[in-house]
């Protein structure tokens, strides 16, 4: 595959990747922008797959002033779904994954299509009380207190590489308990992946700071 490097008109890098024939695929500090293909005799022509309008904001939910992003439309949307999810595995494509793991619940529909894409297992990370087997459990910071979720203790095998699945990472802390449960049980968290980055909340950033690289699809600004 050759990636060429272009400037748009506001001076950004953008990454071109020629897919296969006629298929291009566009990319900023290797977050995914667009594919565009050219069919037939038609100019280059982009394929409806702007990921960002197949979201739903709702707003004031579930409390005044929040702006819910609902990704429940973009699963239910067969082309969206399937491009999120590819472009989610796309750089460990190939390479040796043991586990994703989802935090519940859009997590766990994700990381599921992730995990088989990837031919990996699948792991649940789950809220305090709903595991059957034995468990170890992390608390993590909400917007107000803290909360706790929890992971069978044979869920992962020490020196295993996973890759952390969840919709959405706003201020982090979520993912953030999610990488100390995991490295808890001797796991190599190898990337967290999301379809949305909200960057103003500074979750990115923390995972990054964690040493875990992050990849997000899309970005919306403030909260
Ligand atoms: P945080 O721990 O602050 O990064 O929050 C991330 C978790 O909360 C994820 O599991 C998201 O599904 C959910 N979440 C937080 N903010 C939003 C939002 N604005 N829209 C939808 N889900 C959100």
């Amino acid at each position: 595959m050759v990636t060429v490097i272009v400037r748009s008109v506001s001076d950004e890098a953008i990454q071109t990747c020629f897919l296969a024939p006629g298929l291009l695929r566009f990319a900023r500090n290797d977050e995914f922008l667009a594919v565009t293909a050219k069919q037939g005799n038609e100019s280059a022509m982009t394929f409806d797959l702007d990921i960002k309008n197949t979201v739903r904001t709702i707003p004031d939910y579930p409390k005044p002033g929040i702006l819910f992003r609902d990704i429940t439309t973009l699963l239910a949307d067969a082309r969206a779904f399937r491009r999120a999810v590819d472009e989610l595995v796309h750089p460990w494509a190939g390479s040796k994954i043991d586990k994703v793991a989802g935090i519940e619940a859009r997590g766990f529909i994700l990381g599921g299509a992730v995990a088989h894409q990837l031919s990996a297992g699948f792991v649940p990370i789950r809220k305090k009380g709903k595991l059957p087997h034995k468990t170890v459990s992390m608390s993590y910071a909400l917007e107000y207190g803290t909360d706790e979720m929890e992971m069978h203790v044979d869920a992962v095998q020490p020196g295993e590489r996973v890759i952390l699945v969840d919709d959405l990472i706003a201020t982090g802390g979520t993912a953030e308990g999610a990488v100390k449960l995991l490295r808890q049980i001797g796991a190599t968290v190898v990337a967290a992946c999301f379809i949305i980055d909200l960057p103003d909340l500074g979750g990115a950033a923390k995972l990054r700071a964690l040493d875990v690289p992050v990849r997000a699809l899309i970005a919306f600004e403030g909260h």
